[in-house]
């Protein structure tokens, strides 16, 4: 089954999963971000998914497969929310254009036109060391939930 995922891809045999008490502690939070954030930009889109699954990835921000299942990772709740946000309308602009042509990305500039300074600034937020499960237990704090939906 193919898949369009955003982030470094690596070619190894190391599991790219892995459960930690500070993915099991944050998961239902970065549950209820990126499905706040899915339903406010699918009011446009009006597309339905099939499920969606909060995963402690190695390699990937967010990904969609062919079924419609879309996947993210739980440090989307650590970056700054225009970053994620990126990644979350990414991936629900898949369900509909399930490549990266250009009608994939004239379709994500409908909603987000600055779609590609946010992919540059995820990039080079993915060269610095910010990201290192260290970095993010002591660098970054959590938003409440509550403060989401103002987001
Ligand atoms: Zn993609």
């Amino acid at each position: 089954m193919s898949k369009f995922g955003i982030g470094r891809r690596r070619v190894n045999r190391k599991r790219t999963t892995s459960v930690t008490p500070h993915f099991v502690a944050h998961k239902e939070m970065a549950r209820e971000l990126v499905l706040a954030r899915l339903g406010h930009f699918n009011q446009f889109y009006d597309v339905s998914w099939n499920r969606v699954a909060i995963r402690n990835t190695r390699t990937s921000w967010g990904s969609c497969s062919a079924l419609g299942n879309l996947n993210f990772n739980y440090k989307l709740l650590f970056i700054p929310r225009d970053l994620a946000d990126y990644v979350i309308a990414h991936e629900l602009c898949h369900l509909q254009e399930f490549n990266h042509g250009p009608r994939f990305w004239a379709l994500l500039a409908q909603v987000m036109p600055d779609y590609n300074e946010r992919r540059t600034a995820l990039r080079a937020l993915e060269q610095s060391r910010e990201l290192t499960d260290h970095a993010i237990r002591s660098r970054y704090y959590v938003q409440p939930v509550q403060q989401i939906e103002r987001y």
